[in-house]
């Protein structure tokens, strides 16, 4: 990728509505992704200025506004897309692997296996020792299937 590498800012990034999967993806790998349907054009602009946010988009229109910092994303395809920006931005994707909501964008709390006893499938309190809960919107993550596809599709990716 022949990008120049830009400065992942602390707060990090705002996504295009049309960069939904690459969205989930990043937050796979822990990095905090602002993303809704009011975020293109204007909306994603004053959204990523608000908080100083980094903007990922394939939108070409939005240079013409004056935007804050923004990555320009050249591929289609979402593993070139997540390969991309964790080059530019130097993200290290095997650090902060599933600490994060993938629904809805905040940082899990892990949580004791008693604590979460009502709140997952009898099986699943029964073959897991490792939980985690959102705050936000609740949901409790356990190191599941769908959990080591992701991480096998990293590595396959040379990511993880
Ligand atoms: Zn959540």
């Amino acid at each position: 990728m022949a990008s120049k590498p830009v400065i992942l800012p602390s707060a990090g990034f705002a996504a295009d509505f049309m960069l939904g999967r690459l969205v989930k993806w990043l937050r796979v790998i822990g990095q905090d992704v602002i993303y809704g349907r009011h975020l293109t054009g204007w909306g994603l602009i004053r959204a990523a200025r608000a908080e100083n946010r980094l903007i990922l988009t394939r939108d070409h229109g939005l240079k013409k506004k004056q935007p804050p910092p923004l990555l320009f994303i050249e591929s289609d395809d979402y593993r070139e897309q997540l390969r991309q920006v964790i080059a530019a931005c130097g993200l290290k994707p095997d650090e902060q692997v599933f600490s994060r909501c993938l629904e809805c964008n905040t940082v899990l709390e892990p949580k004791d296996k008693q604590a979460v006893k009502s709140l997952v499938p009898p099986y699943v309190f029964a073959s897991q020792e490792k939980f985690a809960r959102c705050p936000t919107c609740k949901r409790v993550y356990w190191a599941a299937t769908h959990q080591e596809k992701m991480l096998e599709e990293l590595r396959r990716l040379k990511l993880g």
